[in-house]
Parts: structure tokens; sequence; C-alpha cells
């Protein structure tokens, strides 16, 4: 099933159980303390929260989002995407738990030739939160055994803003690939063979303090209770489509192929080669969807998760033997992929390539710049008789030329030098020490721009402020 029909048939499901379709909002958040969208509901956040009173009593989206968070994880799990889709239903104060998990169950079970996304039920697993009987009993009431119900603590299945106001408990749904994807135990044991799918989010509390996500107290009941849910697209298409993980669908192994043919390289041969091809795949489509929302590569902010993407894939590139610019290729290639989808990506498409190619030569050019204070280093050291290079110039060459460590290191070897690693990490960690002490002032500044007053509620707090400055440092170590 390809991933288009998937969200057809979502649209379609929910559609006809009287939920208004509203179209994906910007990548760009309208919150200035939120970078990117993170989740489905980032554009109904006024209506949940109940700052401004919902048009509609129930609604369905289709979302782009983008999560650096997970840039580390890209390539190496088998579902994390740095930009995906994520399908929603939600309902404002009109229906609740049975509602929710009773759509949920229906789309995942109904065969495919009914109309439905055609899961076995013997493949999904779900959890609840470990107090949450009511979750428990509705999912029984579906037909899921006891056994295939796992509660969990407030770690994993408990939502709330980080702020007094709306929270409640979720419940989540796993596909289980099976024996040979790793461990049996649910995905308490093994979220890499069961797949998390969809999460359920009950917004039932209001929540008078909160000190941590796993530390709060409940004041009583929202007068209005509302569902939140998310279904993501990439992992429910890569489970439909037979293949082992998001980085193969329709919407994104056309890039992957082309890395391969641009690189020489076959795609499963090597396992880092194979991590590369994943992050080209996945980092290109990334940039590409970026700049359809208007983003532009900088050293800041949004223009500068946009800038480090396309960095770490024209390393990509070089790991795996290509010198040569590849954007023209590679975005044309995602575009081809994403148009059905997203128009917008083919209306936009002369000027998103023009910043990509541009950015690719400027990275280039500052690849060749740094390419020539190595050699010379290299042959400092080599002169001295010295096996490794210092930690200062691996740092240098990180901070003045954006160069990465693993490919100081990669070009360091073939020089028949090693890295002085100790160093280098060492002079990373000061780094970034500063840059969390600079950000943590920052934060407040931010905060105070918030246009939902004490009710913002971001379920991912930790895109925000330093937080978001912490991955980005990570992002090119
Ligand atoms: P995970 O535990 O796998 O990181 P999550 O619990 O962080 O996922 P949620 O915040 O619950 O994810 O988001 C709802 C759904 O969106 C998930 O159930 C999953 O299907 C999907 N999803 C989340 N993050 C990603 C991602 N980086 N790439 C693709 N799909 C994602
Ligand atoms: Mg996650
Ligand atoms: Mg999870
Ligand atoms: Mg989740």
């Amino acid at each position: 099933m390809q991933t288009a029909e998937i969200r057809r048939r979502w649209l379609d499901f929910f559609g006809e159980r009287g939920h208004t379709i509203v179209p994906s909002a910007s990548l760009v958040s309208d919150d200035p303390s939120l970078l990117f969208t993170v989740a489905g509901m980032v554009p109904f956040i006024p209506y949940l929260t109940g700052v401004v009173p919902a048009p509609y009593p129930r609604a369905t989206s289709v979302q782009k989002c983008i999560r650096t968070l997970d840039i580390e994880e890209v390539g190496k799990t088998t579902r994390h995407g740095t930009f995906f889709q994520m399908n929603g239903n939600f309902s404002f104060g009109d229906y609740f738990k049975e509602g929710a998990i009773g759509y949920a169950w229906e789309l995942l079970t109904t065969p495919e030739s009914a109309g439905g996304l055609g899961f076995d039920e013997k493949d999904l697993w779900v959890t609840v939160y470990e107090d949450d009987q009511d979750a428990f009993d509705l999912w029984r009431k579906q037909g899921v055994p006891a056994s295939r119900i796992q509660h969990r603590g407030k770690a994993d299945n408990y939502w709330n803003t980080g702020q007094p106001g709306p929270g409640g408990p979720c419940s989540e749904i796993y596909f289980d690939r099976g024996p040979g994807y790793g461990i049996e135990g649910g995905p308490e044991a093994d979220e890499d063979r069961y797949i998390e799918i969809w999460n359920l989010v009950f917004m039932q509390y209001l929540l008078s303090e909160v000190r941590s996500k796993t530390d709060f107290d409940i004041a009583g009941d929202l007068p209005r209770k509302n569902i939140d849910t998310g279904m993501g697209l990439e992992r429910v298409a890569f489970l439909k489509q037979g293949v082992d993980n998001l980085y193969e669908i329709d919407q994104v192994r056309p890039v992957l192929d082309l890395a391969s043919e641009l690189s020489g390289r076959r795609y499963g041969a090597d396992h880092g080669d194979d991590v590369r091809m994943r992050v080209v795949a996945d980092h290109v489509r990334s940039a590409l969807m970026l700049m359809a929302d208007g983003v532009a590569p900088g050293n800041e902010g949004r223009g500068y998760v946009l800038r480090r993407l396309m960095r770490r894939t024209v390393r990509a590139m070089r790991l795996l033997g290509v010198e040569d610019p590849t954007f023209p290729a590679l975005f044309a290639a995602s575009r081809d992929a994403m148009r059905t989808a997203y128009p917008e990506v083919q209306t936009d498409y002369a000027r998103i390539e023009r910043t990509a190619v541009g950015e690719e030569e400027t990275f280039l050019r500052t690849l060749a710049g740094g390419t020539t204070i190595l050699d010379v280093a290299v042959g400092r050291t080599k002169g001295a008789g010295a096996s490794q290079l210092p930690g200062d110039t691996a740092f240098q060459l990180h901070d003045t030329y954006g160069f990465p460590i693993d490919l100081t290191v990669e070009m360091a070897e073939e020089a028949g030098l090693s890295v002085d690693r100790g160093a280098f990490d060492r002079l990373m960690a000061e780094q970034r020490a500063r840059a969390k002490a600079d950000a943590k002032s920052k934060k407040k500044a931010i905060a105070d721009l918030s246009v939902y007053g004490q009710f913002r509620a971001i379920g991912e707090t930790e895109f925000r402020g330093y937080d978001y400055l912490q991955a980005e440092a990570r992002v090119l170590g």
C-alpha cells in the first residue's frame, strides 16, 4: 500500500466519521517558542487548551513534522525520520476514550478490501498508563487479550505540558514484527521488534503543579475532555509495504537508491554505508520540505537546522566516496517522490534548487579550505615523528570549517594518522558548556514571547530553548 493510499484511507475514515479535514500546517510553527511543528497537535494547541473555542467538535489531519531531536537515530533505528508525517484525529470536548480507542482499532483491523489498514489483530499490542483502568477495560472490550496489554508508568504513558494546565494518560499501539526482529515480551521488552505506530492521548485532568514530566499534582477533572492522537504515516507505510525501515518506503527509497547509484556502492552490502545512504535519503527530504515551507539556510535557529541537515548530507556522500556535487540529482529525486502529496515542492522547485546548490557549493569550498589546514597539520605531525593529530586541530576544523569529527578522522586515517579524540572531546564539551550557559539566558527571553500564557501545551519540551541547541550541537559532532 502506497503512502498516499494510507493517507487517503485515514482522511476518508475520519472524514466519514464527522471529523473536519484540516490541511497540514507549515513546518514552521506559529508558536515563537517552538522551532518546528513537532506533532500533529501543534496547530490545534489553542483549541486543546481552550484558549480559543474550537470551530469544530472533531478534526483530522496529516501533519508535516520535523523532530531534530531524533537526528542521531536516523538510519540507525528503523523508525525515526527528521521529517515525518503524523496522522491525527482530535476531539475537542466531544468523544473521549471509548471513541478514540474504538476508531483506532477499527481503522487498523478492518481488512484492506473494506477500506481499512488490514493489520492482523494478533500482531498488535497496546500499552496503557498504570492507573488507567478505563483504557484497559476499553481495549479488552475491543477483544484485545490482557496478555497483549502492558502497563507503563508516567515516563512513557503520561502527557503534560511541563506547566500547570491540561494533562492526562496515553495509550499506545505497537506492531509486532516477529521473532526475527528481536526478543519476545511486548514493547516493554523491545521497541525495535515492537514498533510504536500510534499514540492516543487522553487529556482529562487539570494539573495544578508540574515539577517534572513524572512529578505533578492533579487539581481535578477538565471541564471538557479532549482527544489528541498521532499515528506515524511512514511507520505504517513501512510495515504495510513489507520493507525493513522507513527509509525504504515509496516516498524515500528513490533518494536512497540514487545515493547508492552515485556512489557505486550497493545498498545492503555494508552496515556503515547503509546508514549513510539512509541518512542522505532522510536529510534530503527534510531539507526539501523545510525549504518548501520557506526556511533558508543560516547560522541560527531554523536556518541552522536546515544547514546542518544539508552538511550532514554532503558529509555522508563524501564518506560514500563521492566528492562532486550531488544536490541537483538528489533533491530532484526527492521532489519527484514527494510532489503528489505536496505540490509546493514542485511549484517552488527553482528556488529550492538554487538554494540547495548554493549551500552545497559553499560547503564543498569550506571542505576544500579545511583540507588545506588538515594537510599542513598532517605534515607537521609527521615531521615531528608523531602518529596522532592534535585534538585542537580537529577542534579548529570542526569549529571554523564545520568539519564533522568523523570526516577529520577519516581524512587523517588516509594519511596514516589517528586523531587525539580525548583532547577533541574535552574541547567540544567546554564549548557545549559555554553554549548551554548562553542559551539558558536566551531561553528566558523566548518564553516571554509565548502567545499561550500559562497553557503552552508543547508535547516535546526538549525541542525548545537550550535543549534544542544542545541537540544541534551534537548534529555535526
Ligand atoms: P518513539 O518512541 O518511537 O521515538 P514517540 O513516542 O517519540 O516515538 P510520539 O510523540 O508518541 O512518538 O508521536 C506519535 C507517533 O508519531 C508515534 O507513535 C510514531 O508513530 C510517530 N513518530 C514519532 N517520532 C517519529 C519520527 N522521528 N519519525 C517517524 N515517525 C515518528
Ligand atoms: Mg521519540
Ligand atoms: Mg515512544
Ligand atoms: Mg509515543
